[in-house]
């Protein structure tokens, strides 16, 4: 059964025009439905008279997050595209990459991005370059202003694809991972669930908008269920702690990596915070150390762990925010609608407490890889989408993700999972942050160097360190350096690139 994809923009401006869909913070503007239905219809219409956009079409983006990534994909959507929202951080050899495997027919890219579109116009040709002020005037303005001629939206169903999201291929070239309609429908509907969104949900959105992160937890859903969506134009700590304690500001939802919530911990306005009117805080896409979970719990944030991936539209696994502190460490159960199981190198289904490799299926995966046949064969093989994570179930159905395979390293014959002991470095005061990877040892085979950032006013050294993991951790696990360093490099999503740290 083909089950067609409605409009949603379109029926809350029907219905409730004056409601307000988006705002945005660094220009100040806000949109209710009736204004961002305009605005979308408006910018389809350009698209598909304008630049000949038709059905499966890309349309790349390359902006700091505004309301505008939201207009324009929902302006893709009507005008039959699929939306390219590209990592502002890369440089221009990976942007062309990108660009040369995806062919959009348009580009929309903001000022400060500029140069990096001046470069990539000589080597190669994207039909339509088109420049965004964040509502001051500009081709987008422009367009939007122009965009009068009459125009019927495509018909889209779920099976559509609406999103090509690269992954930041940290190991090989990026691969686009396809989300169709059906992914976030489903998506949407595990959010709300877990996460209690309704119509009067207000959610504080500061991940990029080229990431699952910005789009699906939780504006999406949002935007879907007719609820309001703010947005920041780059994570910044004090501006997003000021607005979630402020019960004022009327934010009722946000969603971050731990990185988001170990910055905003560091500041002397956490001290007196409070987070008690708060419906739901989602935490995830990275370990997170267990003394900042406990850490933000104190002050009365109802925490919710979540795990997800791009390739599962975000959510997988979600801890609800009664169980956060009875299992903390957890990323909870599986969402509805999807399917879990944990294998081992045979794939054969382990028992609760193995760990193993974390399988899902269900109807948030991607339906595959763009132009990747080869890889989607094996990443998908009979719909199960192999997520790379090293993960257990406990016996009462709460799944622990471990870390990821790749970042996991044998010492002496033992698996170490880096995650595991960050977590136990996180507890010795004056860490501000850290990592740990493993590096080539001649005895042990590898060993454990671990990377922290002292906090400002903290004074920490090696044997100071090492000494607390040796009274926390088995000796295998004890890295056997350590290195100070100013600060650790992040994605930016806030993830902590740790194939960047140095391993000689
Ligand atoms: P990237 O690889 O660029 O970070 P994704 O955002 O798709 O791309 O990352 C998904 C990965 O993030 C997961 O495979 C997992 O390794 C990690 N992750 C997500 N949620 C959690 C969590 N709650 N705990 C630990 N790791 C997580």
């Amino acid at each position: 059964m083909t089950i067609p994809h409605h409009d949603w923009i379109a029926h809350h401006a029907a219905y409730a025009p004056e409601s307000l869909a988006q705002v945005d913070l660094h220009s100040g503007r806000r949109f209710t439905y009736r204004q961002m239905h305009e605005r979308v219809q408006r910018l389809a219409s350009f698209l598909r008279n304008q630049c000949g956009v038709r059905k499966g079409d890309r349309v790349a983006t390359l902006c700091h997050n505004s309301t505008d990534g939201f207009e324009i994909l929902f302006a893709a959507q009507r005008a039959g595209a699929i939306e390219l929202p590209l990592n502002w951080r890369l440089a221009v050899p990976e942007l062309e990459f990108i660009l040369k495997d995806a062919e959009p027919v348009a580009l929309i890219y903001s000022e400060e991005f500029a140069p990096q579109v001046e470069a990539l116009r000589g080597r190669l040709s994207i039909p339509h370059l088109i420049l965004k002020r964040e509502g001051e005037p500009s081709d987008y303005e422009a367009a939007i202003d122009a965009g009068i001629d009459p125009f019927e939206p495509e018909a889209a169903t779920l099976d559509d694809v609406w999103m090509l999201i690269y992954t930041s291929g940290t190991t090989g070239r990026p691969k686009g991972a396809q989300l169709t309609y059906g992914n976030h429908f489903f998506n949407d509907v595990n959010a709300a669930m877990k996460a209690e969104l309704t119509v009067r949900s207000h959610c504080l959105v500061y991940l990029p908008l080229f990431h699952v992160g910005g789009i699906c937890v939780y504006a999406i859903p949002l935007f879907h269920f007719g609820g309001t969506v703010t947005v920041m134009r780059q994570f910044d700590a004090a501006r997003a702690l000021a607005l979630l304690a402020d019960p004022a500001s009327g934010i009722t939802h946000a969603f971050g990596v731990p990185t988001n919530f170990l910055f905003m911990s560091q500041l002397p306005a956490f001290a007196d915070a409070r987070f008690d009117h708060l419906v739901t805080v989602g935490v995830g896409g990275a370990p997170s150390p267990l003394a900042l979970l406990e850490l933000c719990a104190s002050k009365g944030m109802p925490l919710t762990q979540a795990w997800g991936m791009t390739e599962t539209a975000t959510l997988g696994t979600f801890l609800s925010k009664e169980m956060a502190l009875a299992k903390i460490g957890s990323s909870g159960q599986p969402v509805l609608h999807a399917a879990l199981r944990i294998v081992d190198g045979e794939g054969t289904d382990v028992g609760a407490g193995v760990v193993g490799e974390l399988l899902i299926k269900g109807p948030t995966i991607t339906p595959g890889y763009w132009r990747r046949e080869e890889v989607n064969k094996v990443a998908l093989a009979d719909g199960w989408l192999r997520t790379g994570d090293a993960a257990y179930v406990d016996a009462d159905g709460y799944y622990f993700i471990v870390d990821r395979w790749k970042d996991m390293f044998i010492s002496g014959g033992e698996n170490v999972y880096p995650a595991e002991v960050e977590d136990a470095i996180y507890r010795l005061e004056g860490v501000g942050e850290c990592a740990v990877i493993g590096v080539a040892d001649e005895r042990w085979g590898q060993v454990g160097r671990a990377f922290v950032v002292v906090k400002p006013g903290a004074a920490l050294d090696e044997a100071g360190v090492l000494g607390h993991c040796l009274a926390n951790l088995a000796r295998y696990k004890v890295p056997k350096s350590v290195r100070f360093v100013a600060e650790l490099p992040h994605n930016a999503t806030g993830k902590i690139l740790k194939h960047e740290l140095p391993r000689d």
